[in-house]
This record gives structure tokens, C-alpha cells and sequence, in this order.
């Protein structure tokens, strides 16, 4: 037991450093800008046919940004969009971030929602923007089919009550492949589509 634990601190710790380490790159990288060096030819507008924001001539474009970040589970902020968020952070953006599992695969979603909630302080999205569902027909479980208007409601509801400009998602494979990650994109494609939510941004792998 006392072992389990201590396994478990030392590789919380690792993740804390490692998500230190992130935030350091960019912080020292702040001259340039690594959501265009990153992500450039990766993202892609979904509803919409116009430049891409990061290419606008206005400085100050971002400035009256509020995006809200769609995820299934804890760690898919940092794993997959860590230098999207900074990047955003870093042009004054307001960031808010949606996670529609608790992360409870393996029966910790306690842990991995303090966890979520940590790596958020890190990336430096307060903790007063961050929304944990633990709703039953949305379980951290590929093998369960996420519920489109579920998904979509939820959204929504988030959208209107932060007065969000701006979603940002996983792809249509996912990132990953992993089957939660993909839902998230079928509702938003489906908000996209009836216009029922502002612009949306997706985060691809290639
Ligand atoms: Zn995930």
C-alpha cells in the first residue's frame, strides 16, 4: 500500500515537471509563435472559409478572444493542446476549458481531476474557467458511444454562460484514435454546421 503510494507521488511529480518544462520552452520562446510554428498547416477552420486568425494583419486580434477548449478527459489539455493554450494565454486571450470525464477509467478520477485542475494552474487557465462533467452516459470508456445532443448541450450551455467566441477540439480521428475524442468532434461538427456556435478550430495530428 504505502508503496502504491509512493509510486504514485513520484510519478505525479514527473508530470508536474514535465508540464513545467512545457511551460518553460514557450515562456523562453515567447518572442516567436509557437502556435503558428506548431500548428500552421495542422488546424483547420471547420465552418468557415476565411484566413486563419493567427495570419490576421490586427495585433491585437486575440485580445478579445474567449475560447473555450473542448476535452474528453483529464491530460488531454497538456498532451494535445498545451502550446495552443499558452499561445493563446500569451496574446491575452481568456481561455476556458470544457473536460467531459471525470477520467475515471481506472477507477481514479478523484486523482485525475486534482491533476487536471494542477496542470491547469501550470498552463496558467484559472481555476474559476475550468469545467469538470461527471455525467453517466459519458464515461472515460472507448468502448461507449458518446451521445451527440449530450455532448452538444453541454457545449452550448458553456458557450452561453462564459459569452465564448471561440472552440477549439480534437479532429475527426481524434488526435489519438481514441473513440470520446472523436464524439467531441461529431458534436461540434454538428454545432458548426446548423451555426448554432461561433468559430471552431480543430487540432490535428498531420
Ligand atoms: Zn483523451
Amino acid at each position: 500500500m504505502l508503496f502504491g503510494i509512493l509510486v504514485l507521488c513520484f510519478l505525479f511529480s514527473l508530470y508536474l515537471i514535465w508540464l513545467k518544462v512545457i511551460y518553460y520552452r514557450y515562456s523562453q520562446n515567447s518572442g516567436s509563435n509557437p502556435w503558428l510554428q506548431l500548428n500552421k498547416k495542422r488546424d483547420r477552420r471547420m465552418c468557415q472559409d476565411h484566413l486563419y486568425p493567427w495570419q490576421s494583419e490586427h495585433e491585437n486580434y486575440f485580445d478579445d478572444v474567449r475560447a473555450l477548449l473542448v476535452t474528453a478527459h483529464p491530460d488531454d489539455e497538456c498532451m494535445f493542446f498545451a502550446p495552443t493554450i499558452l499561445r493563446l494565454l500569451q496574446s491575452s486571450a481568456s481561455v476556458h476549458l470544457l473536460c467531459l470525464s471525470s477520467g475515471n477509467y481506472y477507477n481514479q478520477g478523484d486523482l485525475r481531476q486534482k491533476e487536471l485542475r494542477d496542470s491547469c494552474n501550470v498552463l496558467g487557465i484559472p481555476a474559476s474557467q475550468v469545467t469538470i462533467v461527471d455525467h453517466k452516459e459519458l464515461p472515460d470508456d472507448p468502448s461507449v458511444e458518446w451521445n451527440t445532443h449530450i455532448i452538444s448541450s453541454m457545449v452550448l450551455k458553456q458557450v452561453k454562460a462564459s459569452s465564448i467566441n471561440m472552440v477549439l477540439t480534437f479532429d475527426g480521428r481524434g488526435v489519438s484514435g481514441h473513440a470520446n475524442h472523436i464524439a467531441i468532434y461529431r458534436a461540434l461538427s454538428y454545432l458548426a454546421s446548423t451555426r448554432k456556435i461561433p468559430d471552431v478550430y480543430i487540432i490535428s495530428k498531420s
